[in-house]
This record gives C-alpha cells, sequence and structure tokens, in this order.
C-alpha cells in the first residue's frame, strides 16, 4: 500500500514540486491549499495523467478549525498520514520595520508560525506509535531568511521562520521516542511566484550576484530535499536544519 502525505501548499511553487515528486515515488499525495482552485486541480490532473494517486483540499492552515476538517477529511476520505511537508507560507508585502501593522504581523504569524504548529499536532495524532500510529516524518519549509533576518524587506517573515527552525529543534527531541522525525528544510532564493506576491517578480535576477552558485533554484532541488528527509533513507536524522541555497 502506497504511503499517505499531506503537503501544505501544495498547488504551488516548491509543494507543487514536492507533491509531484511524491507521486512519482509512490506516495499518495493530499495537496491542501488555500484559494486557487485551479493551480491543486491542475496538479492532482497532472499526477494522476502520470499514473500517480493525488488529492487537493481546500483549507486555510492558519485557522485552527479549517485544519481539524482538514485533518478528519484525510482521515476519512483517504487513510492515515505517515508525512506531512509543512511548507504553505506567504509573505507579505516588502516593508521596513517601522511600518509593520500589528494586522501584518498577525497574518505573517498565523499562517507561517500557528498554521505549522497546528498541522504538526494534528500529524503528531495519526503518526505516534504512543497514539496507535506506525510513526512518520514532518519535514517544516524555514528559509535563509531566519540566519539573514530579511532587513529593509520583510522582519516578519525572517523571524516567524526562525520560530519555525526553533520549533523543529523541541519537537524532534519530544517526539523520537514516538517514532517521528522532525527536520527543517531552510531554501534560499526558488523560482515561484512567492518573490511576485511580496511585491518584487525580479527579486531573483537583482540578488543573485551574492549566491556563489550565481542562480536562483528550482523549486524541484529543494524538492529532492524535503523527499530524502521524508523517506528511510533519512532514517538516522532528526531535529536537523538543512539549507537548500546555492551556497549563501
Ligand atoms: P508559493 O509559490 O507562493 O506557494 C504558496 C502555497 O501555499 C500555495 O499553494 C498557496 O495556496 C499555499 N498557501 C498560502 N497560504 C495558505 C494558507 N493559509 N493555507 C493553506 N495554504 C496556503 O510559495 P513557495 O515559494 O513555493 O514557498 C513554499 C514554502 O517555502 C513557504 O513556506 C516559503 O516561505 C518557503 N520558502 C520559499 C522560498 C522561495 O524563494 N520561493 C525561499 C525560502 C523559503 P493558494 O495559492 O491556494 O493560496
Amino acid at each position: 500500500m502506497n504511503k499517505i502525505i499531506l503537503i501544505t501548499g501544495g498547488s504551488q511553487g516548491i509543494g507543487a514540486a514536492t507533491a509531484r515528486l511524491a507521486a512519482k515515488r509512490n506516495y499518495t499525495v493530499c495537496i491542501n491549499y488555500h484559494k486557487n482552485d485551479d493551480a491543486a486541480n491542475s496538479v492532482v490532473k497532472e499526477i494522476e495523467n502520470d499514473g500517480g494517486h493525488a488529492f487537493a483540499f481546500k483549507a486555510d492552515i492558519s485557522k485552527e478549525a479549517e485544519v481539524l476538517r482538514l485533518f478528519k477529511q484525510i482521515d476519512h476520505q483517504i487513510g492515515r498520514i505517515s508525512g506531512l511537508v509543512n511548507n504553505a507560507g506567504i509573505i507579505l508585502q516588502q516593508e521596513r520595520f517601522i511600518n509593520m501593522t500589528e494586522e501584518r504581523l498577525q497574518k505573517t504569524f498565523a499562517t507561517n508560525v500557528f498554521g505549522s504548529f497546528l498541522c504538526a499536532r494534528e500529524a503528531i495524532k495519526r503518526m505516534s506509535t504512543k497514539l496507535g500510529g506506525a510513526g512518520g516524518s514532518i519535514v517544516n519549509l524555514s528559509s535563509i531568511a531566519a540566519r539573514l533576518g530579511a532587513p529593509f524587506e520583510y522582519i516578519d517573515y525572517a523571524a516567524a521562520k526562525g520560530a519555525i527552525d526553533t520549533m523543529t529543534i523541541g519537537l524532534a527531541k519530544e517526539i523520537a521516542d514516538e517514532n517521528i522525525r522532525v527536520n527543517v528544510v531552510r531554501p534560499g532564493l526558488i523560482h515561484t511566484d512567492i518573490h511576485a506576491k511580496a511585491g518584487e517578480p525580479g527579486r531573483i535576477e537583482r540578488v543573485k550576484s551574492l549566491i556563489p552558485l550565481k542562480r536562483g533554484g528550482q523549486p524541484e532541488e529543494v524538492a529532492n530535499m524535503i523527499l530524502w528527509l521524508l523517506s528511510d533513507e533519512a532514517s538516522y536524522v532528526t531535529g536537523s536544519i538543512f539549507d537548500v541555497t546555492g551556497g549563501r
């Protein structure tokens, strides 16, 4: 039987690349998304046309009630998950720290931090060997911004990703004896629409000279790392942080 994984924000960018690769590696893929039905349905169709198994689930992971509904839907329609990729994330318009409103901070932390916490909590309830599960792997998406701080652009986002790094370190230790591994992937500049959404579609072109490999990364290059961490090849890896940044 195929293993079942949930990828939050699996309809676009890094999440969609991860969904395609996971389906090729024989996972049944639950693709969560927030708003864009067409994008989610087209990834599902692509995977099905390739002979894989994928299902789309619309839910705003920043809201607890929607996270609970999402996991219950997956339980009933697909089965018990053994992998979670906490990938859904947002960057709001570039802004100096001094102009950041409470509304903005709430939004940034609700999706990037609380959403990942809530999804991890619900995944653990299904995976924990102490709760009747078979174990599993959680991969959290952070960012190189957690290390660089994103001055003049989005310190809120960088700090939210810092919280994800710290959560990963603590949670990995807390649930190691429940047969669940937890790791974090920190991409650098990856070619997805997230930069346009934050107000600068050409951001990678502007800063690529700072990257030792002198280019932005492709979503598939991050997906390779995520799939490795989900797999048994990474059976002795937990609580670790992996930069996929072209050397930056
Ligand atoms: P993206 O192309 O903008 O895709 C974002 C995905 O997240 C979409 O599927 C979107 O669904 C979903 N999403 C957003 N808010 C959501 C919510 N509240 N509930 C459920 N789904 C939600 O982003 P990306 O560039 O692939 O980034 C993926 C992850 O990598 C993020 O955590 C990001 O912070 C991190 N990252 C990216 C880069 C980069 O350079 N691209 C670098 C470092 C880290 P809808 O379209 O339906 O709203």
